[in-house]
């Protein structure tokens, strides 16, 4: 009898220590990101409710206030793809997509009426007063790491000496597939001194959506990406979805990202949060002329 107590309290004691073991295996992974995080969370995790997102201030309506005051606004340019589209693409396909000689001629008006392409560090750093303010500065964006950004974009960039920023959905950087971008191209366009690597979650999901330990887990893993396979700490975001909240943004900061772009539509200013800034939307459907006007907006 002595016995079979003994053995049901050593079987009742190991499972407690693997059951201990496995949980503490499982939850290794976030631990880190918890920990640095943490204490930044702390200071707003109680007020959830009362937040108001920034981007309030986007709207335009407040902008001659700001006009008033000197501030200077710039275009930040949402593309996602440069690929000659095929007759028959979904619509979708074809407002993602813009065809290599229409943006050949985009960037020609660029050139041509003295617009200065940064990148959003480069802005950061303008904002800062850290980098004389140029000449009609714009920025030029790319979301999701696609292939024909390499392959028709860069080229036509090189060729007119103009700095971007491409975001990487990292799980598909290094993966040799055709649509996105390898690790070499991706390596080759930052060595270039024109490409700043932002990413966009390792796995492009809805941040807004996404329980806390997912976004955790998203830019945690995305920046640990960049940083391995690049050798580069990436300080620029952009929001899958343009989805966003006040959690998703203050474990940016918390992992060092001082730029975020969203895709609430508007002229970013430096009265912005840098974390949502605002962008606007180039459509693959649209002809030059949407575009010009899209890069002459007045706020
Ligand atoms: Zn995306």
């Amino acid at each position: 009898m002595k016995k079979e107590i003994e053995i049901v309290l050593i079987t009742f004691l190991v499972f407690v220590l693997v059951f201990i073991f496995s949980v503490y295996y499982v939850s290794e992974e976030n631990k880190e990101a918890i920990s640095e995080s943490a204490v930044k969370y702390e200071t707003y995790i109680h007020s959830k409710d009362v937040w108001e997102p920034a981007a309030n201030t986007h709207k335009i309506t407040r902008t001659k206030k700001y006009l008033e005051q000197g501030v200077s606004y710039v275009p930040i340019l949402m593309f996602h793809n440069v690929f000659p589209v095929p007759q028959n693409a979904s619509e979708l396909t074809k407002s993602f997509t813009i065809d290599p000689k229409l943006f050949e001629s985009m960037m020609d008006y660029l050139h041509k009426n003295g617009f200065t392409p940064i990148t959003l560090k480069e802005l950061n750093e303008i904002w800062k007063g850290n980098l004389p303010y140029p000449k009609k500065p714009i920025v030029l964006t790319f979301d999701d790491g696609d292939k024909g950004v390499y392959e028709y974009a860069y080229p036509i960039l090189k060729k007119y000496n103009f700095h971007f920023v491409i975001f990487l959905i990292t799980k598909y950087t290094g993966m040799h597939t055709n649509f996105y971008m390898s690790k070499d191209e991706v390596k080759e366009m930052l060595d270039s001194g024109l490409c700043e690597v932002g990413t966009h979650t390792r796995d492009h999901v809805n941040l807004k959506r996404s329980p806390i330990l997912t976004k955790i887990y998203e830019i945690k893993a995305c920046t640990n990406d960049v940083k391995r396979l690049l050798n580069y700490t990436p300080t620029s975001f952009c929001y899958p979805f343009g989805g966003f909240d006040r959690d998703s943004k203050e474990i940016l900061k918390a992992y060092g990202y001082t730029m975020a772009a969203t895709e609430i539509p508007g002229l970013a200013n430096l009265k912005d949060d840098p974390l949502l800034l605002p962008r606007i939307k180039i459509d693959g459907r649209e002809n030059l002329q949407a575009f010009i006007n899209k890069v002459n907006l007045k706020p």
